[in-house]
């Protein structure tokens, strides 16, 4: 055991997972890349080396994706009956709440999110999204079809459809919720009957693998789901490149989901895509400011703003406004920064020295161009990659802070002064489509406010609330399709037409 993690406060299971071999899962084994190459993972805290972990690239997706074919043809996945398949799942969920204590430490430490958060959000979500896709496994079905053919008179058909499970699906997945995103691409995608090769993030890569671990325990089949650590440029290029793999689902940012559309046009794979978010949240003048505060406040900074769905653009009634802005100030004002570990901590730094120098850059472009910062506005220096919760004001909407995703604790507060014209084209005007936020009491005005919002999701006086049976996923450049509820097995599903002449 080295020196940096004899000072790690974590559960001594913790420290004998991060003390075994970090290798690829290929194929029901763990092994090595084919390279024999490792990199580091950091401790965003301290800037610290964790672990090393297997450098997998196009040798090795080429194995993980063969050994994810071989599964999905032949051996017990397909023809496993989807009783014993949704069972599986159900026990893959209350794996992950057996182990929810160390999960939440290795997501604390890789991530640098608070553990509390990663206690009562991450790990019970993660868990949830499998309890909850469990039970999709015997309820997806086809229908009988009464069809007319109106060119063989007098011939009767039997029609039906069959949902097929897609194939071999590549999935890759970012940083902000390294575990809770690869159960909301592996829960579906098994359900369905799919096979996968799951490429997890380079700055986050450990739930992810002792997630593999736990796959194993619950029994899954071999190949069935594959892992592999590497860098998006060579193993994530790699898996979207590779002919025989049939989808690709993606959940990252909106310029790495355009590089992946273009390179999966030549065989035209199945494509899904979470991508990222500028959103609105609107407080009209007659919201419980008591509410609307804090919630504005948790829309922006939990996460430490590393949230796709981030309240990022602020919009508040001139006649509130400037309580608001106060409010939110104050608030973040009174967020304790330090290491995910450290009980006290209410957010952890920024993921990477580059996700901090990045937030930085967006924090000096706003100054630049006349921003000003209420409070915060500082990316710290040092090993720690903390940023200061920062509440913006004097904005424009041709600034870079409001225009592009920051991915950072940085809220801009925008006032307005009447509702449709001035403050839905600019809560509109986005490339991105994936979240709103309303507060109001008057719930009228909330329901044609959400229905002129092109998002994909509203919130009406919360924020941030997410449910396994809920779809989520964006308008415009926010992607394509949804995550979770019943809509994301569409993603997973090929549908098939058999007619039968009598
Ligand atoms: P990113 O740079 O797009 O990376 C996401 C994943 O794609 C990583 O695994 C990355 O690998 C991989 N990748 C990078 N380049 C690739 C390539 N050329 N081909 C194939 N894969 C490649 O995004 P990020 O910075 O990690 O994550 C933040 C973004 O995710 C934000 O924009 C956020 O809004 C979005 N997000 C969206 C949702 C949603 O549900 N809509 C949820 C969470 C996050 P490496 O790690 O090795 O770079
Ligand atoms: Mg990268």
């Amino acid at each position: 055991m080295n020196a940096v993690r004899n000072d790690l406060n974590v559960s001594p299971s913790t420290l004998a997972f991060l003390d075994r071999p970090k290798h690829l899962l290929i194929g029901g084994r763990w092994m090595p890349a084919a390279s024999g190459k490792t990199f580091a993972v950091i401790d965003p805290a301290t800037g610290r080396e964790v672990c090393q972990v297997a450098e997998g690239d196009k040798e090795d997706i080429d194995r993980a994706v063969t050994a994810a074919r071989c599964a999905f043809e032949s051996g017990p996945w397909p023809t496993m009956t989807p009783a014993e398949r949704g069972k599986l799942i159900w026990r893959i969920g209350d794996l992950i709440l057996g182990h929810l204590e160390e999960l939440a430490e290795i997501e604390s430490l890789d991530n640098g999110k608070p553990l509390r958060v990663a206690r009562v959000a991450d790990v019970p979500l993660a868990a949830d999204m499998f309890h909850y896709m469990a039970g999709w496994a015997t309820k997806r079905h086809g229908a009988t079809l009464p069809i007319s053919v109106l060119y063989t008179p007098g011939v009767q058909y039997h029609s039906y459809t069959r949902p097929e499970p897609v194939g071999v699906v590549g999935q890759i997945i970012p940083w902000n919720f390294p575990l809770l995103m690869a159960a909301w691409k592996l829960a579906p995608a098994l359900t369905t009957g799919c096979t996968v090769v799951l490429k997890v993030a380079e700055e986050t890569p450990l739930s992810g693998l002792r997630l593999g671990e736990i796959l194993q325990e619950a029994g899954l089949p071999d190949g069935v789901v594959n892992i592999i650590t590497g860098f998006g440029e060579t193993a994530g290029a790699a898996l979207v490149a590779h002919r025989d793999v049939d989808k690709i689902a993606f959940t990252g940012s909106t310029e790495v989901g355009k590089l992946i559309v273009k390179a999966a046009a030549h065989d035209l794979k199945r494509v899904s895509l979470e991508l990222g978010g500028k959103s609105p949240n609107i407080i009209l003048k007659d919201a419980d400011l008591d509410v609307a505060i804090p919630g504005a406040a948790n829309a922006i900074f939990f996460n430490h703003g590393q949230c796709c769905s981030a309240g990022s653009r602020l919009y508040a009634d001139a006649s509130v406004y400037d309580k608001v802005v106060a409010g939110v100030a104050e608030q973040a004002k009174k967020i304790k920064l330090g290491h995910g570990l450290d009980p006290d901590t209410q957010m952890g730094p920024m993921v990477s020295e580059i996700q901090r120098n990045r937030v930085r850059g967006y924090l000096e472009a706003g100054e630049r161009e006349g921003a000003r910062a209420v409070t915060g506005g500082k990316a710290r220096e040092g090993a720690g990659y903390f940023v200061e919760p920062t509440v913006l004001v004097d904005t424009t909407p041709d600034m870079q802070v409001i225009r592009e995703e920051i991915f950072g604790p940085v809220v801009a507060a925008i006032p307005f002064k009447t509702l449709d014209d001035e403050l839905i084209r600019q809560a509109n005007a986005t490339v991105y489509g994936l979240a709103a936020g309303i507060w109001t009491r008057d719930l009228s005005r909330a329901h044609s406010l959400a229905a002129k919002l092109k998002a994909g999701t509203v919130w009406v006086n919360c924020y941030n609330i997410f449910d396994s049976a809920l779809p989520f996923g964006g308008y415009k450049q926010s992607g394509w399709g949804r995550e979770m509820g019943d809509a994301v097995l569409d993603n997973y599903t090929e549908t098939k037409a058999v007619t039968i002449r009598l």
